[in-house]
């Protein structure tokens, strides 16, 4: 049987593959435009006080829309290699 956590991207090891596929918001960056959220073709964005986080991780299917649509370069995925083969 193979083992699917040997084959994680070791800045992600010892994550659960769901948890590091939806988008990631360097929060030091963010300006709270919320075009994110708006551009989002799942509605898997919620804008809160915060700022944008993921509403439903399981949903998202990586399609870069938010990360095209952010004006400052503050979001980022980390793909499973798993996801890239
Ligand atoms: S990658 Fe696509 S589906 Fe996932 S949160 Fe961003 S815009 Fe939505
Ligand atoms: S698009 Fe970028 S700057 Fe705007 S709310 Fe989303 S993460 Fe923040």
């Amino acid at each position: 049987m193979i083992d699917i956590d040997s084959f994680i991207l070791p800045g992600v090891r010892g994550q659960a593959w769901e948890e590091v596929m939806p988008p990631v918001f360097d929060m030091d960056k963010c300006s709270l435009c919320g075009n994110c959220v708006e551009d989002c073709p799942g509605y898997i964005l919620a804008m809160e006080e915060k700022g944008p986080q993921v509403a439903y991780p399981d949903e998202c299917w990586h399609c870069g829309n938010c990360r095209i649509s952010c004006p400052v370069g503050c979001i980022s995925y980390e793909f499973p290699i798993t996801m890239l083969v």
